[in-house]
């Protein structure tokens, strides 16, 4: 049948243009594959900027070292680098590209007090360094920075149109870094902003995490010799305990998902002298940020309890706060897409061995095929706290884990130290190289992405204004991993 001249005009341009368009994704497909092997290219170089981190194991707001590793890899990659960035020594950014859209990476490089080891399957601790990278940010820095980098030689060659910028986020161990640099104004041009972590277990999706308050409360009492003269002596370290007992009492009385811990970071010196300074730290935590501002107000009071009944002197050094994430189950579904696609991770004879001899060690090992799945978590709260709280408030934001752990491993653990010296570490670090590059590509090239995340972000903020846990004019705790001073009122 012959078709009229005006039908067969259409039909040409409608077979045209699916033709170009099959093409043109296919070419699109083959820029992203040739992304994704840049990053394979560089594994080696990313190894290597991770292990050094490492080994290093600098403590919060003093990773001089490894923040100038990495800040120098990028600026070798072209990238422009703003040092010191949010009155923070130790905080950077990174700028590669110009114009719309503007995609963030987020990397870490802290390490965590106490935990020193080697890549040892059992307790050993290393005797040059008392930290050690128990939550694995060496391979979160150096991860974000490879990713970064793929998609700046993507941008140079004129396959990516747009900008990367890699956030150089110092102490996020409770020193909150990332919410200074958010009310320095250094998210205000992002579109979306990525982030993962180290963990046991492959997972991403629509997840939150808890908000949390720190404070370190600091007595000052009145020494004297505690058995010639005990009556003329205050104890200090008596106020921290009675301190803690109300804090106890109060655990009570607190809502569902509260979590309070402290640590005693000052408390004498001989049991003969009446100590006359002592200092607790405290966390307190809950899925919501009001509900911790609150909490905290009470722990305040258990405080002024405990100066009152000792007859001691209380000084609030108030630490900071975090928000919980603002998760977006649109970013979260193109993570999820790239990751199950990337993720080929397998154990070699020798990682086995490791794994095995390991997990004799662990309370609740887990089967090691479980690096095979990527889980999705929507839905659920993590029992844990991240300055990415904040910065996801004021950018649309979704993050992932990968399994550089063996799998059972507890985050803040030796064992966590030892395997991120490891080659587990190494192909989880890669494979969220790739996962971070590709959905950063997604988002770059397919505007309906990137949309989807904005309008998302706008649908759950809603009414709700974001609101930090600091106090108005707050700076940066730059010495919170310093000893405290005893210093005599
Ligand atoms: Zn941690
Ligand atoms: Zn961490």
């Amino acid at each position: 049948m012959a078709l009229p001249t005006s039908i067969k005009t259409i039909a040409i341009v409608c077979l045209t243009f699916a033709w170009a368009t099959s093409l043109g994704t296919q070419a699109c497909f083959a820029q992203k594959d040739r992304l994704i092997q840049s990053i394979r290219d560089q594994e080696e170089f990313t190894w290597r900027i991770a292990q050094q981190i490492w080994k290093w194991a600098e403590p919060g707001y003093q990773e001089t070292k490894s923040s100038k590793l990495l800040a120098d890899a990028l600026e070798a990659a072209e990238f422009k680098v703003e040092r010191r960035v949010a009155g923070i020594p130790t905080a950077f950014a990174a700028t590669y590209g110009e114009g719309k859209p503007v995609i963030g990476i987020l990397g870490e490089y802290d390490a965590l007090p106490g935990l020193s080891q080697t890549a040892a399957p059992y307790r050993q601790p290393r005797e040059d360094v008392t930290y050690g990278h128990a939550c694995g940010h060496h391979l979160f820095g150096a991860a974000s920075a490879s990713a970064a980098i793929g998609i700046a030689q993507q941008i140079r060659s004129g396959q990516l149109k747009g900008t990367v910028r890699y956030y150089g986020c110092p102490a996020e161990e409770g020193g909150s870094g990332k919410v200074f640099m958010v009310q320095a104004g250094l998210f205000k041009d992002c579109d979306a902003v990525l982030h993962w972590h180290p963990s046991s277990q492959n997972s991403a999706g629509d997840r939150s995490t808890l908000a949390r308050m720190a404070v370190k409360f600091r007595f000052h009492g009145k020494a004297a010799h505690a058995a010639g003269a005990p009556e003329q002596g205050r104890s200090a370290l008596d106020a921290v305990e009675l301190t803690n007992f109300a804090a106890q009492l109060m655990r009570e009385h607190t809502p569902d998902q509260t979590r309070i811990h402290y640590v005693i970071t000052a408390g004498g010196d001989a049991p003969n002298v009446v100590p006359e300074f002592s200092e607790v730290y405290y966390y307190i935590r809950h899925p919501k940020a009001h509900v911790v501002r609150g909490l905290y107000k009470r722990l305040v009071l258990c405080a002024q309890a405990g100066a009152m009944g000792t007859e001691t002197k209380l000084d609030i050094n108030f630490q900071g706060g975090i928000v919980e994430i603002l998760p977006n189950q649109s970013l979260s579904q193109v993570v999820i897409r790239n990751f199950r696609e990337q993720n080929d991770l397998s154990y070699s004879a020798e990682d086995v061995k490791f794994a095995l001899r390991l997990q004799d060690t662990m309370p609740k090992p887990k089967s090691l095929d479980t690096i095979k799945l990527v889980v999705d978590r929507s839905g659920t709260v993590g029992m844990g706290s991240t300055d990415v709280g904040d910065v996801s408030w004021v950018v649309p934001t979704t993050g992932f884990t990968t399994a550089c752990w063996v799998p059972g491993t507890p985050g803040h653990s030796w064992q966590a130290v030892a395997c991120g010296g490891t080659n587990i570490a190494k192909n989880g670090m890669n494979l969220a190289a790739r996962v971070l590059a590709a959905t950063a590509w997604d988002l770059m090239t397919n505007p309906t992405d990137l949309s989807g995340g904005k309008r998302e972000h706008a649908r759950r903020i809603g009414e709700e204004k974001y609101a930090t846990l600091m106090e108005p004019g707050q700076k940066p705790p730059l010495d919170y991993r310093k000893p405290p001073k005893s210093t005599k009122r």
